[in-house]
């Protein structure tokens, strides 16, 4: 997790300049949210609140190169509730519940979620949060390592993203990061070797 809040995004900020002074506008983004909500088919929509992550138009405006993963340190439950509150200034592309691999979008693909901690890295990737505690081994199940595994080669498929250690990366990776998660209990081998199945 990430609570760290980076600028305001330029787009956004004119969408809702534009927005204010001409309502006329207003259906366009009606029409707009006909788009299919997540990029994953396998993955359950549940948006985190706008106020916590940048909208962008990615790859075409940041080039993207990294999957992140990350370990909650909360339920399933409550990291989706943290992202639906607009004052945590935290989110994640996608969440895994640790019981049974289920995956939850949270923020588009295109969009720049805040879970790394640093402007730079949000932007370049896709954060994978995994229910779970970075000290208890019972959080990281076969469904979790399967899901999370299936989810991070569909990425790297999509964006030409190389299936290994440069680019599928820990938050503790992230240059200046003072977070540890996944944790030294997260069998990296173990989850390169599913991906590689994929
Ligand atoms: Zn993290």
């Amino acid at each position: 997790m990430d609570r760290t809040r980076p600028l305001p995004s330029r787009r956004r900020f004119l969408q809702s300049a534009v927005l204010t002074a001409v309502p006329a506008l207003l259906p366009a983004t009606t029409a707009a949210a006909t788009v299919p909500a997540v990029d994953y088919p396998a993955a359950e929509w549940q948006p985190a609140a706008d106020a916590n992550y940048t909208a962008a138009n990615r790859p075409t405006s940041h080039s993207l190169d990294r999957v992140i993963v990350h370990v909650t340190q909360e339920t399933y439950t409550n990291t989706l509730a943290i992202f639906r509150n607009p004052t945590k200034a935290v989110s994640a592309h996608y969440v895994v519940r640790a019981a049974d691999g289920h995956v939850a979008q949270c923020v588009r693909e295109a969009d720049v979620a805040w879970h790394a901690g640093c402007w730079d890295y949000n932007t370049r990737s896709i954060g994978i949060e995994h229910e779970g505690w970075v000290d208890r081994p019972a959080s990281f199940t076969d469904a979790l390592y399967t899901a999370s595994a299936r989810l991070t080669s569909a990425i790297c498929a999509a964006y030409r993203i190389p299936k290994n250690r440069t680019h599928i990366i820990g938050h503790y990776e992230v240059p200046g990061t003072d977070h540890t998660d996944p944790g030294p209990l997260w069998n990296w081998d173990r989850y390169l070797e599913l991906v590689n199945l994929n």
